[in-house]
């Protein structure tokens, strides 16, 4: 067995505190440099504390109320959840890598808000550098990828929806117009995919000013009286854009949908295979009948790590049949890769792709061909919460709705990201984190990489452990990542059976202190295939509508060290023989 690498040991301060001396001096580092700055800026200021004041009863007291109650603080989170053991399995985090934790404490200090230059000298900067080191990872072109962080992958997802909508909003609006104005036949479904290009030659061609758009645009008037005339146009009734995405989808989707008022009707679910992954046929399936239906496509979404099980959708196959309807048919489909957990599985493709299947390695070379992503390096980047992002592959995919706030507005500095981003005031904190990681360990390097690459050998050293001691362990296939879900079953037992005895081993696991794991269920409506195919391989009967799984996340990089996985997973073992013995005997 492969050990971790001595960067990644470096990195974390390890489930002892091994690396506490180092990690002291550098917390005391920032602390130094942290007042030697206030000191040195306007040394000729008089102080404004001074030692009189150091005395005086009241300020003693207040300095004692505070020392007690960060005691009785720090004494309440010694009961959190310990997500830096290696027993945790739980959800997507584990311990932070130093160089994020460094940096994030290190911005935290100064406090930049990186909503605009004026607040963010330094942190806006960062920001811009620590999206590119994310951009180069995953395979975007270096100068034209853009993007920023965000509070995590939700509000990234939504930041792809904000901007899919303002491009199809301009392309409808321009149909719309000139269908009025100018006579031109209005074709819904070709016109909302038009593309840049033909829109741009329309607007000079008919010599029309943006401006004149907006009675006409669904986001910028009024979108009752703008779908009645559509309608009008159509000769049928307007029903408005969709949403294409697969079953396997983070709910992250549905709040997006409905928080941009699209309906729940908009959304359109593609099916799974038996692997739980996007079907491309029912992809194509689904185009059709938008097609014929008259339902423009607002995106179509696809998942590079799903929250359920790690797995990845066959992105590659996706884009290449999105390009295809560009070639024949000049439907320029919006394609946004949810890679809130997987996008750092990219990290793999050059020094490790062997960790992965060939499949996977081929839809995550595919990543960088989409319009827009999602990653949270407060998932697999191993980064302090809060920090998602949302980047673009080329800037023109960038552009949304700006709204003007004059006192933010400063001529003489480049335009703040408030302009064009979801979120009003944001930390620096996640940008900072990001470049203090990229700059040391370096995102598309080795260290990184084997980093990744040794979580996913643990998961599937830990998967083939089990399987092989405990024949009623029964892994869910396939397992892309580093995400192992596994029910329990003995031979020809029916589904709920099967789902009684994994919901009852994990409340044994979840009373117990020794480890964390967490549980999710999967449903027929979504994943029938994958459930289908689970059941047939104990041979059991399939009479229920979910499927409950227990699900361990192996981020933690320390199940690489020999000694503690070849303890952990015996104790882990042992755990499941004693709940096993008693299940049978009572
Ligand atoms: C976690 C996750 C999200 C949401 O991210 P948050 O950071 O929790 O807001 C979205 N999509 C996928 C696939 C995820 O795994």
């Amino acid at each position: 067995m492969a050990d971790l690498n001595p960067t990644s040991k470096a990195f974390f301060l390890g489930p002892k505190s091994e690396n506490e001396p180092w990690v002291r001096d550098q917390f005391q580092a920032i602390l130094d440099q942290w007042f030697a700055w206030r000191k040195s800026l306007f040394p000729k200021d008089p102080p404004a504390i001074t030692q009189p004041d150091k005395l005086n009863p009241a300020f003693l007291n207040s300095q004692k109320v505070l020392a007690q109650a960060l005691t009785e603080l720090n004494g309440l989170l010694s009961e959190e959840t310990p997500t830096y053991s290696p027993r945790y399995l739980g959800h997507m985090v584990s311990e932070s890598l130093l160089p994020a934790l460094l940096g994030h404490f290190c911005a935290l200090l100064h406090n930049p808000n990186n909503t605009s230059r004026e607040v963010s000298r330094v942190g806006s900067v960062l920001e811009t550098e620590a999206i590119a080191m994310l951009a180069e990872m995953i395979g975007f072109s270096a100068g034209k990828a853009w993007g920023h962080f965000t509070s995590g992958g939700t509000v990234a997802n939504f930041e792809a929806i904000w901007r899919a909508r303002f491009r199809m909003d301009h392309w409808l609006s321009l149909a719309l117009f000139l269908a009025e104005k100018k006579r031109r036949r209005l074709e819904l479904f070709e016109d909302a995919h038009m593309g840049w290009s033909q829109f741009h030659q329309l607007m000079s061609e008919h010599h029309v000013q943006e401006s004149q758009l907006r009675p006409y645009s669904l986001a910028a008037g009024n979108p009752y009286r703008v779908a009645q005339k559509l309608s009008a146009q159509m000769g049928r009734a307007f029903e408005g854009p969709v949403f294409l995405v697969p079953g396997n989808r983070h709910f992250s989707w549905m709040k997006g949908a409905n928080l941009f008022g699209f309906g729940q009707e908009s959304f359109w679910t593609i099916e799974l295979d038996s692997h739980g992954k996007m079907d491309v046929e029912s992809l194509r399936d689904t185009i059709r009948a938008a097609k014929e239906q008259m339902r423009p496509i607002l995106m179509v979404a696809s998942i590079a790590g799903t929250t359920e099980a790690g797995g990845i959708d066959p992105l590659g196959d996706v884009q290449d049949y999105l390009d295809e309807l560009a070639r024949n048919k000049s439907w320029d489909i919006w394609h946004h890769v949810d890679a809130a957990y997987g996008g750092f599985l990219c990290a793999v493709l050059e020094t490790q792709p062997q960790v992965l299947a060939r499949k996977n390695v081929e839809s995550l070379l595919a990543v960088r061909r989409a319009h827009s992503i999602t990653i949270d390096p407060h998932k697999l980047g191993y980064v302090p919460y809060p920090c998602g992002a949302f980047l673009v592959g080329d800037k023109s995919a960038y552009a949304v709705s700006s709204f003007a706030a004059p006192y933010l507005n400063r001529q003489d500095l480049p335009a703040g990201k408030w302009v064009s981003t979801i979120e009003g005031s944001r930390s620096a904190t996640g940008a900072t984190a990001t470049w203090l990681t990229g700059k040391t360990m370096g995102f598309a390097s080795e260290s990184f990489g084997q980093l990744v690459a040794s979580t996913c050998r643990s998961c599937q050293g830990f998967r083939e452990f089990l399987t092989t001691h405990l024949p009623w362990v029964v892994p869910l296939n396939p397992t892309d990542s580093n995400v192992f879900c596994f029910s329990v079953a003995d031979k020809g037992d029916p589904l709920s059976v099967s789902n009684k005895k994994t919901s009852s081993l994990f409340f044994t696991l979840a009373e117990g202190p020794q480890f964390s794991v967490s549980t999710t269920t999967l449903n027929a409506s979504a994943y029938s295939k994958q459930i289908l195919a689970h059941v047939a391989s104990f041979h059991g009967k399939k009479d229920s509508e979910t499927l409950i799984l227990i699900r361990c996340v192996f981020m933690n990089p320390f199940w690489a060290n020999e000694d503690l996985n070849h303890a952990l997973r015996q104790e882990f073992l042992a755990v499941l023989k004693t709940w096993h013995d008693r299940e049978i005997t009572t």
